[in-house]
Protein backbone atom coordinates (compact mmCIF):
# COMPACT_ATOMS: atom_id res chain seq x y z
CA UNK A 1 0.00 0.00 0.00
CA UNK A 2 0.96 3.21 -0.98
CA UNK A 3 1.65 5.83 2.01
CA UNK A 4 0.13 9.38 2.11
CA UNK A 5 2.46 12.12 1.24
CA UNK A 6 1.27 13.87 4.49
CA UNK A 7 2.37 11.04 7.10
CA UNK A 8 5.77 11.30 4.89
CA UNK A 9 6.20 14.91 4.87
CA UNK A 10 5.52 14.73 8.71
CA UNK A 11 7.98 12.13 9.75
CA UNK A 12 11.40 13.21 7.61
CA UNK A 13 13.01 10.48 10.00
CA UNK A 14 15.72 10.46 8.18
CA UNK A 15 16.28 13.65 7.46
CA UNK A 16 20.01 14.13 5.85
CA UNK A 17 21.52 18.12 5.13
CA UNK A 18 19.82 17.27 1.94
CA UNK A 19 16.70 16.66 3.59
CA UNK A 20 16.01 13.67 0.68
CA UNK A 21 13.37 11.11 2.28
CA UNK A 22 14.73 7.94 2.66
CA UNK A 23 12.77 5.12 4.87
CA UNK A 24 14.80 3.12 7.20
CA UNK A 25 14.28 0.20 9.37
CA UNK A 26 14.06 2.33 12.36
CA UNK A 27 10.70 3.84 10.80
CA UNK A 28 7.77 1.32 12.12
CA UNK A 29 9.41 1.48 15.99
CA UNK A 30 9.62 5.33 15.79
CA UNK A 31 6.22 5.70 14.58
CA UNK A 32 4.88 3.03 17.31
CA UNK A 33 6.76 5.02 19.70
CA UNK A 34 5.20 8.21 18.83
CA UNK A 35 1.71 6.92 19.20
CA UNK A 36 2.03 5.47 22.63
CA UNK A 37 3.59 8.80 23.86
CA UNK A 38 0.30 10.65 22.39
CA UNK A 39 -1.73 8.30 23.74
CA UNK A 40 -0.07 8.55 27.80
CA UNK A 41 -0.97 12.12 28.19
CA UNK A 42 2.69 12.84 29.35
CA UNK A 43 4.29 15.26 27.01
CA UNK A 44 7.18 16.78 29.19
CA UNK A 45 10.01 15.34 30.92
CA UNK A 46 8.60 12.13 31.80
CA UNK A 47 9.74 8.03 31.68
CA UNK A 48 11.13 8.68 28.33
CA UNK A 49 13.26 11.45 29.13
CA UNK A 50 14.48 9.59 31.91
CA UNK A 51 15.28 6.39 30.31
CA UNK A 52 16.98 8.70 27.42
CA UNK A 53 19.13 9.82 30.39
CA UNK A 54 20.46 6.63 31.27
CA UNK A 55 21.18 5.24 27.78
CA UNK A 56 23.21 8.34 26.51
CA UNK A 57 25.07 8.33 30.08
CA UNK A 58 25.51 4.78 29.21
CA UNK A 59 26.49 5.16 25.62
CA UNK A 60 28.82 8.00 26.27
CA UNK A 61 30.30 6.57 29.57
CA UNK A 62 29.55 9.14 32.01
CA UNK A 63 27.53 9.16 35.06
CA UNK A 64 24.89 11.73 34.24
CA UNK A 65 22.91 13.02 31.46
CA UNK A 66 20.41 15.59 31.75
CA UNK A 67 17.90 16.49 28.72
CA UNK A 68 17.24 19.61 27.77
CA UNK A 69 15.63 21.61 24.89
CA UNK A 70 18.60 21.79 21.95
CA UNK A 71 22.19 21.71 21.98
CA UNK A 72 22.87 25.25 22.32
CA UNK A 73 20.58 25.14 25.69
CA UNK A 74 23.23 22.45 26.58
CA UNK A 75 26.06 24.91 26.36
CA UNK A 76 24.52 27.90 27.83
CA UNK A 77 23.09 26.12 30.90
CA UNK A 78 26.15 24.28 31.31
CA UNK A 79 28.10 27.63 31.53
CA UNK A 80 25.69 29.06 33.51
CA UNK A 81 25.74 25.91 35.79
CA UNK A 82 29.40 26.45 36.44
CA UNK A 83 28.87 29.97 36.77
CA UNK A 84 30.83 31.04 34.21
CA UNK A 85 30.05 34.85 32.97
CA UNK A 86 28.63 35.02 36.12
CA UNK A 87 31.44 37.68 37.86
CA UNK A 88 31.96 41.54 37.51
CA UNK A 89 34.58 41.09 35.27
CA UNK A 90 34.24 39.77 31.81
CA UNK A 91 35.29 35.66 31.95
CA UNK A 92 36.79 34.49 28.65
CA UNK A 93 36.12 31.45 27.08
CA UNK A 94 38.47 30.35 24.54
CA UNK A 95 36.48 28.53 21.27
CA UNK A 96 36.30 28.07 17.46
CA UNK A 97 35.93 30.84 15.29
CA UNK A 98 35.16 27.76 13.00
CA UNK A 99 31.85 26.72 14.34
CA UNK A 100 27.91 27.28 14.51
CA UNK A 101 27.22 29.99 15.76
CA UNK A 102 25.64 28.34 18.47
CA UNK A 103 28.78 27.53 19.91
CA UNK A 104 29.68 31.45 20.77
CA UNK A 105 26.52 32.44 21.25
CA UNK A 106 26.32 30.10 24.36
CA UNK A 107 28.76 32.03 25.91
CA UNK A 108 27.67 35.59 25.18
CA UNK A 109 24.10 34.86 26.67
CA UNK A 110 25.59 34.06 30.01
CA UNK A 111 27.89 36.86 30.30
CA UNK A 112 30.99 35.50 28.98
CA UNK A 113 33.20 36.85 26.59
CA UNK A 114 33.88 34.89 23.50
CA UNK A 115 38.10 34.57 22.29
CA UNK A 116 38.66 32.55 19.37
CA UNK A 117 41.49 30.38 18.30
CA UNK A 118 42.17 29.72 15.12
CA UNK A 119 41.78 25.92 13.86
CA UNK A 120 43.67 23.15 12.62
CA UNK A 121 43.98 23.85 8.68
CA UNK A 122 43.94 19.72 8.69
CA UNK A 123 41.13 18.79 11.23
CA UNK A 124 39.63 22.33 11.40
CA UNK A 125 39.53 21.81 14.83
CA UNK A 126 40.86 24.16 17.34
CA UNK A 127 44.69 24.60 17.00
CA UNK A 128 46.22 24.04 21.01
CA UNK A 129 48.85 26.04 20.05
CA UNK A 130 46.29 28.54 19.55
CA UNK A 131 45.00 28.37 22.87
CA UNK A 132 48.05 28.53 24.70
CA UNK A 133 48.34 31.93 22.91
CA UNK A 134 45.04 33.24 24.56
CA UNK A 135 45.25 32.26 27.82
CA UNK A 136 44.88 35.49 30.25
CA UNK A 137 43.93 35.84 33.81
CA UNK A 138 40.27 36.25 32.81
CA UNK A 139 40.17 32.71 30.85
CA UNK A 140 37.52 30.54 32.57
CA UNK A 141 37.14 27.66 30.06
CA UNK A 142 37.65 26.12 26.67
CA UNK A 143 34.97 25.03 24.64
CA UNK A 144 36.48 22.95 21.73
CA UNK A 145 34.09 21.84 18.69
CA UNK A 146 34.32 18.19 17.59
CA UNK A 147 33.56 19.75 14.11
CA UNK A 148 32.27 17.48 11.13
CA UNK A 149 32.39 14.38 13.55
CA UNK A 150 35.57 14.03 14.22
CA UNK A 151 37.15 14.78 17.98
CA UNK A 152 39.33 18.56 18.63
CA UNK A 153 42.95 17.17 20.30
CA UNK A 154 41.73 16.49 23.24
CA UNK A 155 45.14 15.21 24.42
CA UNK A 156 46.70 18.36 24.27
CA UNK A 157 43.98 20.38 24.81
CA UNK A 158 43.01 18.68 28.15
CA UNK A 159 46.97 18.91 29.38
CA UNK A 160 46.19 22.68 28.50
CA UNK A 161 43.33 23.35 31.09
CA UNK A 162 45.50 21.67 33.57
CA UNK A 163 48.54 23.64 33.35
CA UNK A 164 46.39 26.40 33.58
CA UNK A 165 43.24 25.47 35.80
CA UNK A 166 40.45 25.73 33.17
CA UNK A 167 37.46 23.79 32.81
CA UNK A 168 36.92 22.04 29.10
CA UNK A 169 33.49 22.34 28.12
CA UNK A 170 32.81 19.95 24.37
CA UNK A 171 30.73 21.17 21.48
CA UNK A 172 29.88 17.59 20.73
CA UNK A 173 27.21 18.43 18.95
CA UNK A 174 28.31 17.03 15.52
CA UNK A 175 30.00 14.07 17.67
CA UNK A 176 27.62 11.93 18.93
CA UNK A 177 29.31 8.38 18.78
CA UNK A 178 32.71 9.96 17.61
CA UNK A 179 35.84 8.95 19.81
CA UNK A 180 39.36 9.79 20.87
CA UNK A 181 42.73 8.60 22.66
CA UNK A 182 43.24 10.32 25.60
CA UNK A 183 45.83 9.37 28.10
CA UNK A 184 46.20 6.16 25.88
CA UNK A 185 42.43 4.94 26.21
CA UNK A 186 39.81 5.49 23.83
CA UNK A 187 37.09 7.91 25.14
CA UNK A 188 33.68 9.17 23.58
CA UNK A 189 33.10 12.57 22.45
CA UNK A 190 31.23 13.94 25.66
CA UNK A 191 33.20 12.17 28.31
CA UNK A 192 36.33 14.21 28.07
CA UNK A 193 36.06 17.47 29.72
CA UNK A 194 33.72 19.06 32.63
CA UNK A 195 30.76 18.14 30.49
CA UNK A 196 29.70 17.33 26.95
CA UNK A 197 27.09 19.21 25.42
CA UNK A 198 25.00 17.07 22.55
CA UNK A 199 22.32 18.45 19.99
CA UNK A 200 19.85 16.45 18.70
CA UNK A 201 18.51 18.83 15.78
CA UNK A 202 16.99 17.06 13.15
CA UNK A 203 19.89 17.09 10.91
CA UNK A 204 22.68 15.10 13.63
CA UNK A 205 23.49 12.16 13.12
CA UNK A 206 21.17 10.91 16.17
CA UNK A 207 18.45 13.52 14.97
CA UNK A 208 14.90 13.92 16.99
CA UNK A 209 12.04 15.22 14.86
CA UNK A 210 12.73 18.36 16.67
CA UNK A 211 14.64 19.87 18.93
CA UNK A 212 16.66 18.25 21.84
CA UNK A 213 19.72 18.47 23.51
CA UNK A 214 22.03 16.78 26.56
CA UNK A 215 24.82 17.75 28.63
CA UNK A 216 26.91 14.49 29.93
CA UNK A 217 29.12 14.55 32.75
CA UNK A 218 30.76 12.47 35.46
CA UNK A 219 30.22 15.96 38.27
CA UNK A 220 26.76 14.96 40.23
CA UNK A 221 26.55 18.21 41.63
CA UNK A 222 26.78 20.15 38.15
CA UNK A 223 24.13 17.42 36.65
CA UNK A 224 22.04 18.49 39.71
CA UNK A 225 22.33 22.00 38.97
CA UNK A 226 21.49 21.71 35.70
CA UNK A 227 18.41 19.85 36.25
CA UNK A 228 17.22 22.69 38.45
CA UNK A 229 18.16 24.66 35.71
CA UNK A 230 16.16 23.45 32.98
CA UNK A 231 12.81 23.52 34.88
CA UNK A 232 12.47 26.78 36.31
CA UNK A 233 14.45 26.89 39.26
CA UNK A 234 11.96 24.51 40.55
CA UNK A 235 13.21 20.92 42.32
CA UNK A 236 9.47 20.69 44.06
CA UNK A 237 6.60 22.26 42.44
CA UNK A 238 5.89 25.76 42.99
CA UNK A 239 9.19 26.15 44.62
CA UNK A 240 11.75 28.08 43.04
CA UNK A 241 15.23 27.46 44.44
CA UNK A 242 17.00 29.74 41.57
CA UNK A 243 16.02 31.58 38.50
CA UNK A 244 15.97 29.17 35.78
CA UNK A 245 14.87 28.54 32.28
CA UNK A 246 12.21 26.68 30.14
CA UNK A 247 14.19 23.95 28.65
CA UNK A 248 13.14 20.61 29.00
CA UNK A 249 12.94 17.98 26.64
CA UNK A 250 9.72 16.56 25.58
CA UNK A 251 8.66 12.81 25.77
CA UNK A 252 7.80 12.63 21.80
CA UNK A 253 11.81 13.58 21.04
CA UNK A 254 12.89 11.33 23.72
CA UNK A 255 10.62 8.53 22.81
CA UNK A 256 12.14 8.93 19.03
CA UNK A 257 16.01 9.47 20.15
CA UNK A 258 15.16 5.90 22.08
CA UNK A 259 13.53 4.24 19.46
CA UNK A 260 16.53 5.26 16.71
CA UNK A 261 19.56 4.71 19.17
CA UNK A 262 19.77 0.93 18.49
CA UNK A 263 20.28 1.71 14.96
CA UNK A 264 23.19 3.74 15.75
CA UNK A 265 25.83 2.24 15.43
CA UNK A 266 24.88 0.67 11.87
CA UNK A 267 24.27 3.91 10.83
CA UNK A 268 27.66 4.99 11.56
CA UNK A 269 29.31 1.77 10.09
CA UNK A 270 27.56 2.86 7.32
CA UNK A 271 28.92 6.47 6.95
CA UNK A 272 32.51 5.36 7.13
CA UNK A 273 31.89 3.04 4.77
CA UNK A 274 30.40 5.94 2.85
CA UNK A 275 33.13 7.96 3.82
CA UNK A 276 36.06 5.36 2.36
CA UNK A 277 34.55 4.95 -1.18
CA UNK A 278 34.65 8.63 -1.30
CA UNK A 279 38.05 8.93 -0.20
CA UNK A 280 39.37 5.96 -2.79
CA UNK A 281 37.22 7.67 -5.52
CA UNK A 282 39.43 11.32 -4.53
CA UNK A 283 42.45 10.11 -4.19
CA UNK A 284 44.63 12.09 -6.48
CA UNK A 285 41.78 14.73 -6.93
CA UNK A 286 41.61 16.91 -4.76
CA UNK A 287 41.66 17.34 -0.65
CA UNK A 288 39.59 14.75 1.42
CA UNK A 289 38.97 14.55 4.82
CA UNK A 290 41.72 13.84 7.25
CA UNK A 291 41.14 11.39 9.99
CA UNK A 292 43.85 11.76 12.55
CA UNK A 293 45.39 8.44 13.88
CA UNK A 294 44.23 9.17 17.36
CA UNK A 295 40.66 9.59 16.12
CA UNK A 296 37.49 7.71 15.12
CA UNK A 297 35.72 10.11 12.63
CA UNK A 298 31.88 9.39 12.63
CA UNK A 299 31.54 11.45 8.96
CA UNK A 300 28.58 13.93 10.46
CA UNK A 301 29.69 16.00 7.31
CA UNK A 302 31.84 14.58 4.83
CA UNK A 303 33.57 17.76 3.80
CA UNK A 304 36.06 18.12 1.12
CA UNK A 305 38.41 21.38 0.83
CA UNK A 306 38.88 22.66 -2.83
CA UNK A 307 39.96 25.92 -4.44
CA UNK A 308 37.40 25.70 -7.12
CA UNK A 309 34.52 25.14 -4.84
CA UNK A 310 32.03 27.34 -6.15
CA UNK A 311 32.87 26.03 -9.78
CA UNK A 312 32.80 22.52 -8.26
CA UNK A 313 29.49 23.18 -6.50
CA UNK A 314 27.48 24.88 -9.21
CA UNK A 315 28.97 21.95 -11.90
CA UNK A 316 27.37 19.66 -9.21
CA UNK A 317 24.28 21.75 -8.34
CA UNK A 318 23.73 21.31 -12.53
CA UNK A 319 23.66 17.59 -12.56
CA UNK A 320 20.94 17.55 -9.84
CA UNK A 321 23.63 16.71 -6.93
CA UNK A 322 23.16 19.55 -3.94
CA UNK A 323 26.04 19.63 -1.42
CA UNK A 324 26.39 22.41 1.45
CA UNK A 325 28.86 24.58 2.75
CA UNK A 326 30.01 24.75 6.92
CA UNK A 327 30.50 27.26 7.06
CA UNK A 328 31.09 29.89 4.60
CA UNK A 329 31.75 32.78 6.87
CA UNK A 330 33.96 32.55 10.13
CA UNK A 331 32.13 33.79 13.28
CA UNK A 332 34.48 36.45 13.92
CA UNK A 333 33.51 37.72 10.40
CA UNK A 334 29.98 37.83 11.56
CA UNK A 335 27.71 40.92 12.07
CA UNK A 336 26.50 39.23 15.92
CA UNK A 337 30.60 38.96 16.81
CA UNK A 338 31.59 42.71 15.73
CA UNK A 339 31.39 43.84 18.98
CA UNK A 340 33.98 41.62 19.49
CA UNK A 341 36.39 44.02 17.84
CA UNK A 342 37.53 41.41 15.38
CA UNK A 343 38.86 42.03 11.77
CA UNK A 344 39.99 40.16 8.67
CA UNK A 345 43.21 38.17 9.13
CA UNK A 346 43.24 37.54 12.63
CA UNK A 347 42.18 34.10 11.58
CA UNK A 348 43.61 33.48 8.55
CA UNK A 349 43.01 29.25 8.38
CA UNK A 350 39.28 29.73 9.77
CA UNK A 351 39.28 32.59 7.07
CA UNK A 352 41.20 30.55 4.14
CA UNK A 353 39.19 27.50 4.66
CA UNK A 354 35.65 28.85 5.07
CA UNK A 355 36.11 29.42 1.05
CA UNK A 356 37.35 26.11 0.31
CA UNK A 357 35.03 23.62 2.05
CA UNK A 358 32.10 21.90 0.42
CA UNK A 359 30.21 19.30 2.31
CA UNK A 360 28.90 16.07 0.05
CA UNK A 361 25.97 13.74 0.34
CA UNK A 362 26.27 11.34 3.40
CA UNK A 363 23.96 10.07 5.19
CA UNK A 364 22.60 6.29 6.16
CA UNK A 365 20.16 5.55 3.19
CA UNK A 366 22.38 7.14 0.89
CA UNK A 367 22.92 3.81 -1.37
CA UNK A 368 26.27 2.84 -3.60
CA UNK A 369 24.36 3.74 -6.70
CA UNK A 370 23.36 6.90 -5.54
CA UNK A 371 27.35 7.70 -4.38
CA UNK A 372 28.65 6.37 -7.61
CA UNK A 373 26.85 9.48 -9.80
CA UNK A 374 27.93 12.10 -7.60
CA UNK A 375 31.47 10.53 -7.41
CA UNK A 376 31.05 9.97 -11.22
CA UNK A 377 30.04 13.30 -11.79
CA UNK A 378 33.08 14.82 -9.43
CA UNK A 379 35.48 12.88 -11.66
CA UNK A 380 33.94 14.20 -14.71
CA UNK A 381 34.55 18.12 -12.97
CA UNK A 382 38.26 17.38 -12.81
CA UNK A 383 38.39 15.66 -16.32
CA UNK A 384 37.07 19.04 -18.16
CA UNK A 385 38.43 21.97 -15.72
C1 LIG B 1 23.88 22.01 15.91
C2 LIG B 1 24.96 22.61 16.69
C3 LIG B 1 24.73 23.32 17.89
C4 LIG B 1 23.36 23.69 18.36
O1 LIG B 1 22.45 22.70 18.52
P1 LIG B 1 20.88 23.02 18.45
O2 LIG B 1 20.29 21.77 18.96
O3 LIG B 1 20.55 23.31 17.03
O4 LIG B 1 20.60 24.18 19.33
C5 LIG B 1 25.81 23.77 18.60
N1 LIG B 1 27.07 23.58 18.17
C6 LIG B 1 27.34 22.95 17.02
C7 LIG B 1 28.76 22.76 16.60
C8 LIG B 1 26.30 22.47 16.24
O5 LIG B 1 26.58 21.85 15.07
Amino acid sequence: MKRPVVKLRFLQLSTSLFMEFVELKSDKKIEQAVLKVLRSGQYILGKNVEKLEKAIADFVGTKYAVAVNSGSDALFLCLRALDIGEGDDFDEVITSPFTFSATAEAIVRCGAKPVFADIDSNTFNIDPLQIEKKITKRTKAIIPVHLFGQMADMNKIKHIAERNNLLVIEDAAQAFGAEYIVNNEWKKAGDVGIAGCFSFFPTKVLGACGDAGMITTDIGGLAEKIRLLRNHGMEQKYNSKVIGYSSRMDEIQAAILLAKLPFLKDWLIERGQMANRYNEALEGLTWFPYEGLNAAHIYSQYTIRERRRDDLRNYLKAKGIPTAIYYPIPLHLQPAFSFLGYKKGDFPIAENVSQEVLSLPLYPGFKPPQQKKVIKAIKEFYDRY
